[in-house]
Parts: C-alpha cells; sequence; structure tokens
C-alpha cells in the first residue's frame, strides 16, 4: 500500500497520453503529477493527481513575495526495464537548503522520493528509451499561505511535476558577458534554487537573445569582475589542458552536474582548479589561446560547448575548440547517468517499484 493517495481520474490521464515524437525541454508535460500540503509544520499526506490547474488564492504569499524553491532533475530509462535516478539525495539536500534560505519548511526526505517514485514511475512508459532523452523532474515548493505579513508561511504546497525531454541545449551556446545587471550577491539567494534568481536574470537574458546570443554570463555583485555562472548553468574553461571554474562563492548555484564533473574530470586524470575567475583574463585568454575552450554544465544540457564569449561592447571571443573536453566529459557522465557505464561513485539509484493500484 502506498503511502499517497492516487485520484481514480490518473488513469485515464495516463491512458489518454501519447508521446509526441518531438519532445524539446518542457514542451511536453507528463499527465500525472504529485501534491502534498504542509500545515504548522505537519505534511498531510500526498496525492498523485493527474497533471491540470491549480487552485491558489491571489493572496498567497509565493505569488505576493515569491516564495518559491525548486529542484530540477532527470530519470533515465535507457535499455533498462525500470528508470534511475542520478544523485537524487544530493537534489533532496539542496532543496532543503533552499527551503531554509527562503525560511519554508523543508520537505522531508522520505516524501521528496515518495513523490519522485510516484512519478517516475507513474511515467514508466513515456520515459524516452533513447540516450539523451531522459524524464525531467521539477519537483517545487511554495508558500500557500496569504498574507503580507513579514515572516515566513506556515502553510506550504509540495509539488513534482515532470517533462519527457532531449537534451536540452541543441548546439553550441553564445554567451553574452553581463556588465550591468546583477543576477545574485554574496549573503542573497544565489545559493538557493530559489526562482527568484530566474525573475533576476530575466531581463539580461531576453536583451542577450534580443542580440543574438543563447544566454546571460553572470559576474560577481560587488566589482562585477569574477565569473560566477550562466542563468541556470555552471561554467569551465579549458586552460593548458586543465579545467578551471568559478569557486563557489556564496552567490554561485553549486550545480551537481559541476560538482560530478570535478569528481570525474580527476577520476579520468585532469586537473582540476576552483578559483577565482576575472572576465577580463578569461577573455584575454580565448583571445590568446591560452584558454582553449569553454563550456557550461548542469543537469537540463549536461555539458554543452561554448561557440563564442561576447562583451558589451561587442567584441566576440571565440575559443579555438568547440566540444573538445566537452564532448568527452560529457559522454563520460551520460554514460554513468545512463548505466551504460560502471558507476564508481554511487551516483545513481533505481526509483522504487511502483506499488499503487492506477
Ligand atoms: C540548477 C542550476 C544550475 C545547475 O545545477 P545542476 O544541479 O547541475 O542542475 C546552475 N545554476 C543555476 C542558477 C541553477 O539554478
Amino acid at each position: 500500500m502506498a503511502g499517497f493517495d492516487v485520484s481514480p481520474r490518473v488513469a485515464a490521464a495516463i491512458k489518454a497520453f501519447t508521446v509526441p515524437e518531438r519532445l524539446g525541454f518542457g514542451a511536453v508535460w507528463a499527465p500525472v503529477m504529485f501534491s502534498a500540503h504542509c500545515r504548522e509544520g505537519r505534511w498531510g499526506r500526498g496525492e498523485l493527481l493527474p497533471y491540470g490547474p491549480i487552485e491558489i488564492l491571489p493572496g498567497a504569499r509565493v505569488l505576493q513575495y515569491g516564495e518559491l524553491v525548486f529542484e530540477g532533475m532527470k530519470a533515465y530509462c535507457v535499455g533498462r526495464e525500470w528508470p534511475n535516478l542520478f544523485r537524487a539525495r544530493d537534489n533532496w539536500q539542496r532543496f532543503a537548503r533552499s527551503a531554509e534560505r527562503l525560511s519554508m519548511t523543508p520537505v522531508p526526505e522520505d516524501l521528496f522520493f515518495e513523490a519522485l517514485d510516484a512519478v517516475a514511475g507513474a511515467c514508466r512508459p513515456f520515459i524516452p528509451n533513447a540516450t539523451g532523452r531522459s524524464l525531467y523532474l521539477r519537483p517545487f515548493l511554495y508558500g500557500a499561505e496569504t498574507g503580507y505579513m513579514l515572516r515566513n508561511s506556515t502553510e506550504f504546497r509540495f509539488m513534482v511535476i515532470a517533462n519527457p525531454v532531449e537534451s536540452y541545449a541543441s548546439g553550441p551556446m553564445r554567451v553574452a558577458v553581463e556588465r550591468s545587471d546583477v543576477r545574485a550577491a554574496v549573503g542573497g539567494v544565489g545559493t538557493a534554487k530559489a526562482s527568484a534568481n530566474y525573475a533576476a536574470s530575466l531581463r539580461a537574458s531576453s536583451a542577450a537573445a534580443a542580440r543574438g546570443y543563447t544566454v546571460a554570463l553572470w559576474l560577481d555583485a560587488r566589482e562585477q569582475r569574477y565569473i560566477q555562472e550562466l542563468s541556470g548553468m555552471n561554467l569551465f574553461a579549458v586552460i593548458g589542458g586543465e579545467l578551471h571554474t568559478p569557486e563557489l562563492d556564496g552567490a554561485i548555484l553549486a550545480g551537481i552536474t559541476r560538482d560530478s564533473l570535478i569528481q570525474l574530470a580527476r577520476h579520468l586524470g585532469l586537473k582540476v582548479h576552483e578559483r577565482r575567475i576575472a572576465i577580463d583574463e578569461l577573455l584575454a585568454q580565448v583571445s590568446s589561446g591560452a584558454c582553449e575552450e569553454v563550456f557550461a554544465c548542469g543537469t537540463a544540457a549536461i555539458v554543452s560547448p561554448i561557440s563564442v564569449l561576447a562583451d558589451r561592447d561587442g567584441r566576440e571571443y571565440t575559443p579555438k575548440t568547440i566540444d573538445g573536453v566537452a564532448a568527452r566529459l560529457r559522454e563520460a557522465l551520460l554514460a554513468i547517468q545512463e548505466r551504460r557505464a560502471a558507476d564508481p561513485f554511487g551516483w545513481t539509484r533505481d526509483v522504487a517499484p511502483f506499488t499503487a493500484t492506477i
């Protein structure tokens, strides 16, 4: 007997769902979602529901004050009967840390996994069996209590929605260095996976897109000199055959892909440096060829090559190698994620079998 309820409408929703040929990233919504409420610190029983609109009062604090944290993770089912997750406990821990930063009640580990297992288990027939494809899982937690009081909510809703996806980025990314807006400052919420960080980044992202770039590259808030990250991905540079990535400065989001690449690269015999990287130094090194390659990483795109770094003055800097070390690391990481290779780090875990009757 599952520890959650299954709506009688779930079976019909699953039956009616067909997976389109083209998935994109976040264009196709899985037909089920998980929901649980927390009131006065107590979590109620979870529910598996058909994907659809939810009720929310206009005065809810998530709408008025942006009380919302989320996670992004994937379930893979490549050449196997049953899906597996990747470093899911690290996602849960980060989810809890994000919640604490926003003074929200964290989701307990067992509820988090119950929800993931329920959604991934129910979606099992739709998880693409093709390398690079997966079921993207999006857990989120929001403040559901109404009111303008300047204190934390006492009512929260935890949900998990999902999307069958292709890998996020198609082709190398063109990156625009953002020299005016700031994504996150030390002491702020940059280290939390809070939707507020995305809100802060959208103006620069749109401006970058309007100039023909894929994404904005953020600098530190104090001096606007040191590289932080892209809006939703961490950054690596290859300099003299060694990896360099900005050290976690108290404003950068600690990506699980970033950490996985650091461990994996060292395992493969590559040197990795976590340090402050000045943007002007990196651009000069790309210019001179001392920096041969730049790439980004995150759950959605895994490892994505960067073909151009553009400064505010319009100058473009093109690394001489595009997708060299990046391709090697992407393939090595993806093979572990998809369980096509041995997992010496113990990073993967099976989705728990779905026991409820739908
Ligand atoms: C989610 C996210 C990342 C990547 O984190 P992963 O755990 O690797 O998916 C990087 N930067 C920001 C701002 C993010 O929100």
